[in-house]
C-alpha cells in the first residue's frame, strides 16, 4: 500500500488490485480510478513492462485517464483499466486470459474491461467465457460494439477537423499536412480519413514495414519512426505510446496542432502549459480518443440494460467531440489555463472530485 501512496500518480484510487495466477502465469493489474457515475470501464493492455513499477505507473494514469473520458463522453460509467504484464516474448495463452476473465468476473461488475494495445477481439470472445463484463465483443450488422479501434479513428478525425478549423481557419484538409506516429488500428484509421479527404500525410511506425504498406495505399511518406516529432507538418497525431509530449519532445515539435489517440500523450501535468506557450493547440487526449470507449459502453449497456444498440447512435455521440473540443478550447482562451488543465478541472467536477 504504502508503495502506491508513494507514486505520484496515485490519485485516490478506489481499489488497485495485483492479480497473480501461478498455474498460467498471469501477472496482471486492475485499477479502478472512480465509479461515481457507473462501473469503472476501460480497456486492458497487454505490455511488456521494462519494470514492474512502469506497469503501476501505467494503470495508475489510464485508469483515471478513463474516468476522464468516460465523464465528458457523457457516459454513465468511472474509470478503470487492466495491464497485464507480458514476458520480453509477449507470450500470451488461452489460460492466462481465462485467468484475468476470472479476475475480472471476482470484481463483480465494478471493472468493465475491453481492447487496449495487444489485446485483440478474439481475446476479449475468450476472457468473455470467464466474466460477462466486457464489452468490445463482435457484433453483427449496424450494431453498436466490436472492435473500438474504427470508432476512435472516427472521433479524432473529427477533433482533427476542428482543430484545424480552430486554429488555421480551414474548413477543409486538402492538402493540410498531418503527421501520425503509429499506424495501427487507430492510427491507420485516422490516415485513411483523412487521405479521403486529400490531407497529406507522413507516417511512422516502429514496424517499419507497416508505415511503409499504408504510405504506398494511401499515396503518404513513410519516416523513421524518431523523424516523426520534428516533421514540419500542420498536425501531430500521437496514435502509439503515451507520454511522448515531454520537454525534449516538445522542443523537438515543428506543428501548429497536436490531435491523436494515444492515451496519456502528456508526459507530466507541466507540459500541457509548455505546449501552450509554444502556440501549439492541443486536443486533450481523452476527450479527442473517446469514439472507441462510446461504441463499446453502448454494446455494454445494449447487452445488460437494454440501452440503444444503433450504430447511428454511437455516430451521433462520437460527433459530440468537436463540440467538446471547441468547448474546452475556448475556456482556454478566455482562462489562460491550457487545454488540458481546462479539461481536467471539467472532469472532476463530474466525477464529484471538482
Ligand atoms: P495498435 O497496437 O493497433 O497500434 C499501435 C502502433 O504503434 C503499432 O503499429 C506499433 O508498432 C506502433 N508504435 C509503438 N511504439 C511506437 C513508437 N515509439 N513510434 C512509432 N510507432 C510506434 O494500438 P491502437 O489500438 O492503434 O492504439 C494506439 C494508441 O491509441 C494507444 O495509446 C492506445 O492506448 C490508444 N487508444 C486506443 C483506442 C482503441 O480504440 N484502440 C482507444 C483510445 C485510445
Amino acid at each position: 500500500m504504502t508503495a502506491f501512496w508513494i507514486e505520484p500518480d496515485f490519485d485516490d484510487h478506489e481499489l488497485v488490485q495485483l492479480v497473480s495466477d501461478r498455474d498460467s502465469g498471469l501477472t496482471a493489474l486492475i485499477a479502478l480510478h472512480s465509479t461515481h457515475l457507473g462501473p469503472g470501464a476501460g480497456g486492458t493492455r497487454f505490455w511488456h513492462y521494462a519494470e514492474p513499477a512502469d506497469a503501476v505507473r501505467d494503470v495508475l494514469r489510464l485508469s483515471r485517464g478513463m474516468s476522464y473520458k468516460n465523464a465528458m463522453a457523457g457516459l454513465p460509467m468511472g474509470g478503470g483499466k487492466a495491464v497485464i504484464l507480458a514476458d520480453p516474448a509477449g507470450q500470451k495463452t488461452p489460460q492466462m486470459l481465462a485467468a484475468f476473465g476470472r479476475a475480472v468476473n471476482s470484481l463483480g461488475g465494478r471493472y468493465v474491461t475491453a481492447e487496449d494495445v495487444g489485446i485483440t477481439e478474439a481475446d476479449m470472445v475468450a476472457i468473455a467465457r470467464e466474466t460477462r463484463f466486457v464489452s468490445g465483443l463482435p457484433v453483427e450488422g449496424d450494431a453498436a460494439g466490436g472492435d473500438p479501434g474504427p470508432f476512435t479513428a472516427m472521433g479524432i478525425y473529427h477533433g482533427i477537423k476542428a482543430a484545424v478549423r480552430h486554429k488555421l481557419g480551414r474548413d477543409d484538409m486538402q492538402g493540410v499536412h498531418v503527421a501520425l506516429q503509429g499506424t495501427g488500428s487507430v492510427g491507420g484509421g485516422v490516415a485513411r480519413l483523412l487521405a479521403r479527404d486529400g490531407a497529406r500525410l507522413t507516417l511512422a511506425d516502429i514496424d517499419a514495414a507497416r508505415a511503409q504498406a499504408l504510405a504506398d495505399e494511401l499515396d503518404g511518406d513513410a519516416v523513421p519512426a524518431d523523424a516523426v516529432m520534428s516533421t514540419a507538418c500542420d498536425v501531430f497525431s500521437p496514435n502509439a505510446l503515451g507520454a511522448v509530449l515531454d520537454e525534449e519532445g516538445i522542443a523537438r515539435l515543428d506543428c501548429a496542432i497536436v490531435a491523436g489517440g494515444a492515451n496519456n500523450q502528456l508526459a507530466r501535468p507541466e507540459h500541457g502549459p509548455l505546449l501552450a506557450e509554444r502556440g501549439i493547440l492541443y486536443a486533450p487526449d481523452y476527450v479527442i480518443n473517446a469514439g472507441g470507449i462510446i461504441s463499446v459502453t453502448l454494446e455494454y449497456l445494449c447487452r445488460t440494460e437494454g440501452g440503444p444498440c444503433d450504430i447511428n447512435e454511437v455516430r451521433r455521440r462520437i460527433a459530440l467531440i468537436p463540440e467538446r473540443l471547441q468547448q474546452i478550447w475556448e475556456e482556454s482562451a478566455a482562462s489562460g489555463l491550457s487545454p488540458d488543465q481546462v479539461a481536467d478541472r471539467m472532469a472532476q467536477r463530474l466525477i464529484g472530485r471538482g
